[in-house]
């Protein structure tokens, strides 16, 4: 462990849990009532312009991917209520939930099947139309079906898209990538699943695999992309498109919630349980709803105990400053979409007025938890996502959360979210060895 980081273990009980990779919740004492209108990083104009971007972008989305005719050409995923999960939850894990559960189904992205899908694929959509308009093939106020037509095709495939991934970043930037007709290297991490691998080489995505772990791919990745003129980085470790992307969620789930009648106001609590890897999805999220929001919603980070990046970099205020690694964790974690042993370097800045607090789990129960939903609401999810059930079982440690909000007579009327971040690409054969893996 490096030695200058011993005065956190002995100051915050969370960080000596973590280093000792025992399960904690540690509460956010940043977090500031309004705290959404200080962030300075970003602004709510980034996410409208997002917003517009993938309107724009819609068409076209529509004539490539078959999958998003019903929708219009808008990448979207159900909010589904899981009362039988509740259930189970309070069964197995001696806890009580009070208000409703349901489940934020971004395993079922069309597309990518998971949560990349808003991020990933608004980056490279972002930067297509950078280079069309650029090249003057392309106006902001064409339909931009256009961009399906070959001569588009022949345009990209002129440029290179390279990405870092331990996964299904890979997949979402490789996906849409192939199809705009970009050259695309995904550059990937020891822990990426081979089936990621092949299923991105079936599209005619290159990838390269690394013995190292994820830090260790992307900077492979990036400097590969620099010495390149013609090619543009995915940057997951800084880049504000990815969380812009993200951020759209926001809006979306305002209008589930309001065409399902569920209210969140102060009476009304909403609550959102975000699997983290390197930050940018729940925090891109987390920022979208906090803008709509405010303070009716309390957003909680989720991580394995193995790659509990962001609790370390934020309970420390280090951020990127430090990786799993200093501390003497492994960063080896079955949760392949959270295997991330550095947090991105502007996140948990941005998050740090916002977020109420990081629950990390034990790879096991991410098992568990799997085969809980499968069995009582029918639903696959891979086990990354599972972690977002983290925070939920730690009774003790919400309820001190509530009380301190002064939520606890307000909980029979509140909603909890857990974000599902991945499942539906995952393999029949895969899906058999998780239900059997016996962890
Ligand atoms: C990437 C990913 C996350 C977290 O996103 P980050 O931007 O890395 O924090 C969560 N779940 C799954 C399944 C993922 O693939």
């Amino acid at each position: 462990m490096r030695s200058d980081l011993q005065k956190y273990i002995d100051k915050i009980p969370a960080v000596a849990d973590a280093a000792q990779l025992r399960e904690t919740f540690w509460m956010n004492s940043r977090q500031r009532a309004g705290g959404q209108n200080e962030i300075k990083e970003v602004n709510p104009e980034q996410v409208k312009d997002a917003s517009q971007r993938l309107l724009r972008f819609a068409p076209y989305l529509k004539e490539v991917f078959p999958e998003l005719e019903k929708t219009n050409g808008i990448i979207e995923s159900e909010l589904r209520a899981i009362p039988s999960m509740k259930a189970w939850l309070e069964q197995a894990y001696e806890t009580k939930i009070q208000g409703k559960l349901m489940l934020k189904m971004d395993s079922d992205l069309p597309v990518s099947g998971s949560v990349k899908a808003r991020g990933g694929i608004y980056e490279v959509l972002k930067h297509a139309e950078d280079l069309a308009l650029e090249s003057g093939m392309l106006k902001i106020s064409d339909n931009y079906r256009i961009l399906a037509e070959p001569r588009f095709q022949e345009f990209f495939g002129h440029h290179k898209i390279q990405v870092g991934s331990t996964g299904n970043l890979g997949m979402s930037i490789g996906i849409m990538s192939a199809k705009l007709g970009f050259q695309v290297i995904v550059h990937m991490s020891a822990d990426a699943k081979q089936w990621k691998k092949d299923l991105l080489r079936s599209r005619g995505v290159e990838v390269i695999e690394y013995a190292d772990d994820y830090c260790a791919a992307v900077e492979q990745g990036r400097k590969n992309s620099d010495q390149d003129p013609m090619s543009y980085f995915v940057d997951d470790e800084n880049s504000q498109a990815l969380f812009m992307g993200y951020s759209v969620a926001g809006e979306r789930l305002k209008a589930q919630l309001e065409e399902q009648q569920i209210l969140v106001d102060e009476d009304h609590p909403l609550f959102l349980y975000l699997p983290c890897g390197i930050g940018g999805a729940p925090g891109g999220i987390a920022y979208g709803v906090k803008q709509i929001f405010g303070d009716h919603v309390h957003c909680f980070f989720t991580e394995p105990t193995h790659a509990c990046c962001m609790l370390l970099g934020m309970a420390t205020g280090l951020h990127d400053g430090v990786s799993v690694k200093d501390f003497g964790i492994d960063g080896r974690t079955d949760a392949d979409g959270l295997a991330v042993g550095r947090p991105s370097a502007f996140v948990g800045r941005v998050v740090e007025p916002i977020l109420s607090g990081i629950a990390t789990i034990q790879d096991e129960k991410l098992y568990d938890l799997m085969r809980g939903l499968l069995q009582e609401e029918n639903i696959f999810i891979e086990p990354s996502s599972c972690a977002a059930f983290a925070a939920l079982i730690r009774g003790e440690e919400m309820r001190a959360y509530i009380d301190s909000k002064g939520l606890t007579e307000k909980m029979s009327q509140a909603t909890h979210i857990a974000w599902a971040t991945g499942g539906s690409m995952v393999p029949e054969e895969m899906k058999k060895i998780y239900r059997e893996t016996g962890l």
